[in-house]
């Protein structure tokens, strides 16, 4: 699969950066989307407070596009949140683009969320038997609906309360004038980090982020943990004793930055070591060995690293192919990844060549990139997935698509070798996976079908034809 950026093959969900007590909490905000831009790229916001009030702005697009410098200037305050946006449960379109912000008698704040409930439906279904009014089509409105139910209570019982309803995958943020809450789902699925920064405090999805602001590292959110930063500083708390560290495989194999730590592992660390476990796993004959760009990259020195062949840049990617919009049919799709990479003749002509890719969801990309290496004059073309086969869509925030698109579901490694094209074709182990991540306790539903969480009957009547 090609970067992030340049192709539609599987995409991340979201990112969210909050940032509590610092001057120019907007344009810090700002700084830390840019950092997170490869989570989302269909839509961003920023909810700012200074105490007497909160003010958003949002926008289709990258930040860049949505905050020029004049509407930043505008967003005064020392506390916000921030989100950047892929659309997943609920679609795109303005309305969904977060963060939401709701004024309400017993306190105005506003909420962005990472990730996908699975129980949105049902949940969605009730609240608006009882009257709730949603805004928007997007999942991450149902905590604020939950939320606004238990108004007799105390605002953190009221959170508390209302996340012990939410299933799936979640990080939140959450502001109020006064306070910035965060909060992540049982199992950890998806990633929130806490730093300090000049007598305040950062929170991004992403350790890059709290890197890219200058902030200091604190720690991880818990599962089940929902943190409070106030005036008297931060003080962690939980709403649920039923936990299970479950974060998401793909955050290390695709999603997050190389320079992001994720529970104390560096994500370039971590696929570099799928790429040396992969190269004992499955090693072949061969004079060089490529990754396609740029989240293969750390495997493919791993593998050349493990198996003592040579490393090369054998494809460069387009860096001014720009960001394609919405491309929903496969002919465009193909179009699209022979715009963006490029193989490099001179170190690929008469090769033996070992291409690393971090994963295969439909396998478009694939067959394009072997084709291209076959046309450019290589000998043999020997394909290793620093990953196990998807065999399972994802419901938690990913967006793998359907099960009868993903290619692994539907044909055996033999049978996709030959779509391919490739010489051969190998993929990780789970238990190679497993090594490569310290033994820890992660989401491989995507590979395994083992999901973490319930899935609910309309999830299951989606994907009906697939088999679970
Ligand atoms: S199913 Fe796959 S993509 Fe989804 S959260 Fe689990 S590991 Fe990540």
């Amino acid at each position: 699969m090609t970067e992030r950026m340049f192709d539609r093959e599987l995409h991340e969900e979201c990112g969210v950066f909050g940032v509590f007590n610092i001057h120019d909490a907007a344009e810090l905000t700002y700084y830390g989307l840019h950092a997170l831009q490869h989570r989302g790229q269909e839509g961003a916001g920023i909810v700012v407070s200074d105490e007497t009030r909160l003010l958003g702005v949002k926008n289709e697009g990258n930040v860049r596009f949505v905050f020029p410098e004049n509407v930043l200037k505008k967003l005064t305050g020392q506390h916000a949140i921030g989100h950047v946006r892929y659309s997943t449960t609920g679609g795109g379109g303005l309305l969904n683009v977060q963060p939401f912000l709701f004024r309400h008698g017993s306190g105005d704040f506003a909420l962005c969320h990472n990730g996908n409930i699975v129980n949105s439906k049902q949940l969605k279904n009730r609240l608006e038997r009882n009257g709730s009014i949603f805004q928007s089509s997007s999942d991450s409105e149902i905590l604020a609906h939950l939320i606004q139910r238990e108004t007799r209570k105390d605002r953190l019982d009221a959170i508390k309360e209302a996340l012990i309803y939410l299933e799936g995958a979640f990080a939140f943020l959450l502001l109020t004038k006064d306070k910035l809450y965060a909060m992540r789902d049982k199992h950890g699925l998806r990633p929130l980090s806490i730093g300090k920064f000049n007598g305040g405090y950062v929170i991004a999805s992403e350790t890059c982020a709290l890197d890219a602001v200058g902030a200091t590292f604190i720690k991880d959110v818990q599962p089940g943990e929902i943190v409070i930063i106030d005036k008297h500083g931060i003080t962690y708390d939980s709403y649920t004793p039923d936990t299970e560290e479950k974060i998401c495989a793909m955050e290390y194999i695709y999603f997050s930055r190389p320079d992001s730590d994720l529970l104390g592992l560096n994500v370039h660390r971590s696929r570099k070591a799928c790429g040396r476990i992969l190269a004992k796993e499955a090693p072949v004959e061969a004079d060089i060995v490529i990754g396609v760009p740029d989240s293969s990259l750390s495997a493919a020195s791993g593998y050349a690293e493990a198996s003592g062949i040579p490393y090369e840049m054998g494809l460069i990617k387009n860096k001014y192919s720009g960001r394609t919009f919405i491309e929903p049919s496969q002919a465009l799709r193909e179009k699209g990844v022979k715009m963006k990479l490029a193989p490099v003749r001179s170190v690929i002509a008469g090769q033996r060549v070992i291409l690393i890719d971090d994963s295969i969801v439909r396998g478009t990309t694939s067959m394009k990139i072997v084709s291209m290496l076959k046309d450019m004059g290589a000998k043999e073309v020997h394909m290793r997935i620093a990953s196990p086969p998807i065999i399972a869509p994802c419901f938690y925030g990913v967006d793998t698509s359907t099960i009868e698109e993903l290619i692994s579901a539907t044909n055996s490694i033999e049978a996709l070798r030959q779509l391919i094209g490739a010489d051969s074709l190998a993929f990780l182990s789970m238990d190679g996976l497993s090594e490569a991540l310290g033994h820890r306790s992660f989401c491989h539903a995507c590979f395994t079908k083992e999901y973490p969480t319930h899935l609910y009957d309309d999830i299951k009547e989606a994907n009906k034809d697939g088999k679970f």
